[in-house]
């Protein structure tokens, strides 16, 4: 199987399963696991931060994250493809209590003009306008990468009108490798900003979420308060910080097998795609002209062995990862030449 649903998909590698075992681990719940703190206080400085926690989920470090910045009632403003809308099943509201106000950005990037022409003067008929949060690298806007200048731009408006900001870090490696800026560049102006290590990382779980000593005070409570305290989680963390040390550079690799898939399918009779807008490792493409819709078209292809995802009735996302190499993407192409114009 080449399975290129996500870059979730990936399995421990035996040198990470060897590290795992290897771990030295404790009570993390008590601070006493040796490999979380390592972890942590490894990734407070990667991302520019005074203090990081570890928990088991991107999904958490954004719940956690709303509540802490938020409270019940207030309003958090995003793009409108963001993972807080439409991939959380409703913990922004049922968790944190927050409105959501979104901006219909290019790509899921929106600018500070626009974040600008949503923020309005104290007004006790509207939400409080509380947070702006951003999605670094832009996942169901394909990929793309936040421009530095406009994550500033966006930042400088947010503090002006007194907002707090969030940066959704699931795959901000990835821009890191693809633009050669640092994640404390990228997370400068943000207040708050995450990890994932189960995404291109390839560990089989874990998130590091980073801001100053007093958020993270915060953010360890509701920690406790959700369940998402562990006990001898070491045994996660150590695939987390090996992850760091050996699949960071390597997200290059899939960047690359990314534009090839996207240039084999740009060729391919019945699919489009922009490939300039495949940034990074998510490859989304247009089924419109085949007679398939998207989701027989992955069905057709999941009987030959290759995964996709139809994120709607005429698009396909495909995420390049570890455990897909070039001569597996050439194969997807294949398989997908084949069956592209065959209904
Ligand atoms: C995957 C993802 C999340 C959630 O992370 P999990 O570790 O899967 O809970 C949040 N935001 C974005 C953009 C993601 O792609």
């Amino acid at each position: 199987m080449i399975d290129l649903f996500s870059d979730t998909k990936t399995r421990p590698t035996p040198a990470m399963r060897q590290v795992m075992a290897n771990a030295e681990v404790g009570d993390e719940r008590a601070n006493e696991d040796p490999s979380v703190n390592r972890l942590v206080e490894r990734c407070a400085p990667l991302l520019g931060k005074q203090a990081a926690l570890f928990l088991p989920s991107g999904t958490m470090c954004n719940e956690i994250a709303l509540a802490v910045h938020c409270k019940p009632g207030d309003e958090v403003i995003c793009d409108a493809t963001s993972h807080i809308i439409g991939s959380e099943g409703g913990g922004p509201a049922a968790i944190a209590g927050v409105m959501l106000n979104s901006i219909v950005g290019a790509r899921g990037i929106y600018s500070a003009v626009q974040l600008q022409e949503k923020i309005h003067p104290e007004w006790a008929h509207a939400p409080r306008q509380r947070l702006v949060e951003v999605e670094q690298t832009s996942n169901f806007g394909g990929g793309a990468i936040w421009p530095l200048s406009t994550l500033q731009e966006v930042a400088g408006v947010a503090h002006a009108a007194g907002l707090a900001t969030h940066m959704d870090g699931a795959r901000l490696l990835n821009a890191c490798v693809a633009s050669g800026i640092a994640a404390a560049e990228y997370a400068r102006g943000f207040d708050s900003v995450w990890i994932d290590f189960s995404k291109g990382l390839g560990a089989p779980g874990g998130a590091v979420l980073a801001g100053t000593r007093d958020f993270v005070y915060e953010a360890t409570r509701l920690k406790l308060r959700w369940g998402g305290a562990m006990r001898q989680s070491g045994i996660i963390a150590a695939a987390c910080e090996y992850a760091l040390d050996h699949h960071v550079a390597r997200l290059a690799d899939d960047h690359a097998n990314a534009q090839r898939l996207a240039e084999g399918i740009a060729a391919i009779e019945g699919l489009s795609i922009d490939v300039s807008a495949v940034e990074t490792n998510l490859v989304y493409f247009d089924v419109v002209a085949t007679n398939w819709n998207a989701e027989k078209l992955c069905n057709a292809l999941l009987g030959r062995g290759v995964r996709m995802w139809p994120v709607n009735s005429r698009t396909v996302r495909a995420v390049t990862h570890l455990d897909v190499d070039r001569a597996g993407i050439d194969e997807a192409l294949v398989v997908l030449d084949g069956i592209a114009l065959s209904r």
